[in-house]
């Protein structure tokens, strides 16, 4: 079964081709070096760079899979979550191809899809596990069964997701956007236990209302306010120790939630995906608990973190394995694609 996969759902021209599970070609062309002077991403400017980079980047994906489109069984797109201009313009053009060379089309979640380009790098998923989905628009855990017909969102952010948080803190601590990777760099310099800052919904009984829900915009507040406070004392600022006590808050609790996930479900899988995912603390501390309650954690290397065409090609080709019916060619695309929502 050969899938071809396609993601616009923000910055990212992304077109890879997946054979029977493996990688033929993912490539990936992407706006984001216009958005730091805007600090913020300007979806205008991402649609029409979109525009201009999807033929290239589809000539160049199938030029080195060495794939014609009449050989693929099938077209994945993501449909949704994501900007609507971007969206639209992957979904369009999906439906075009598949139009074009008669091939069914599916039009696939994107969240669902940063969890499944791990099976391309770590095989197969067991036959439940528990998903942490860490990106720039979402801090999800999910319970999945079969990949292609099984997921349930368990909770979520309930305001920040811990990518924007970390962009937000980058802001606060005159880093450039998007300043997670910046932060992430910044915090192995620093001592993480330099300043005790916020853990959101980890204790009594917000913790019991919310066992998989998170909130990381007090945190961001906390980390504001002791900014200020330095400022208005005239004393220096150690961005280090910053960057590293906020990465321990944010890590400590995607961590411990997810993890508390997999003992409840008994799952002894997590998977843990999104562009946050590419965090060295998340890394480390989800490999050391993980490693004490017996789980296994699988983490795709950081090139398959931020959003790209793999991923969905990855959950094309589990859809059509599965035998899940295509999607129709008159679909809309979802910005907020709910994540129980496989395919449309
Ligand atoms: P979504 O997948 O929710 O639609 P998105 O696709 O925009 O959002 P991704 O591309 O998956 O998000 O991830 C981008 C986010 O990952 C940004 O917020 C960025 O700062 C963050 N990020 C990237 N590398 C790191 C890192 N090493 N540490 C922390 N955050 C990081
Ligand atoms: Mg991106
Ligand atoms: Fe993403």
């Amino acid at each position: 079964i050969t899938v071809l996969g396609i993601e616009t759902s923000c910055d990212e021209t992304g077109v890879a081709v997946v054979r029977d599970g493996e990688l033929l070609a993912d490539v990936t062309a992407t706006s984001m070096d216009e958005y730091a002077r805007y600090g913020g991403i300007i979806p205008e400017i991402a649609s029409r760079a979109h525009l201009q980079t999807f033929v290239p980047t589809l000539d160049e994906a199938l030029e080195r899979a060495g794939v014609a489109l009449g050989d693929v069984d099938a077209i994945a797109v993501t449909a949704g979550p994501g900007l609507i201009g971007s969206l639209t313009v992957g979904v369009s053009a999906a439906k075009a191809l598949a139009l074009a060379a008669g091939k069914p089309l599916y039009g696939v979640n994107h969240i669902i899809g940063h969890l499944c380009v791990d099976e391309l790098v770590d095989g197969p998923f067991p036959e439940h596990f528990i998903g942490l989905v860490v990106s720039g628009g979402h801090s999800s855990i999910l319970r999945a069964g079969n990949i292609a017909t099984d997921v349930e969102e368990l909770g979520g952010t309930l305001d920040d997701a811990a990518g924007e948080a970390f962009d937000k803190v980058g802001r606060l601590l005159g880093l450039p956007y998007p300043g997670g990777a910046h932060i992430d760099r910044l915090a192995r310099l620093g001592d993480r236990c330099a300043i005790r800052f916020p853990r959101g919904l980890s204790q009594g009984k917000d913790k019991a209302r919310h066992p998989y829900d998170f909130s990381f915009s007090g945190l961001k507040t906390a980390v504001a306010r002791y900014v200020e406070r330095l400022a208005e004392r005239g004393e220096e600022l150690n961005r280090e120790d910053v960057a590293a006590s906020f990465s321990e808050a944010v890590c400590d609790v995607l961590t411990a939630k997810a993890l508390t996930a997999c003992e409840v479900f008994d799952c002894d899988t997590l998977v843990i995906g999104g562009g946050f995912s590419a965090n060295s603390r998340l890394r480390e501390l989800a490999a050391e608990r993980a490693a004490k309650a017996g789980v296994t954690v699988r983490i795709p290397p950081i090139r398959y973190c931020t959003d790209n065409g793999a991923m969905i090609a990855s959950l094309g080709w589990e859809l059509v394995r599965n035998g899940v019916e295509p999607s129709s060619l008159d679909i809309a695309v979802d910005t907020g694609m709910d994540l129980g929502r496989i395919k449309m």
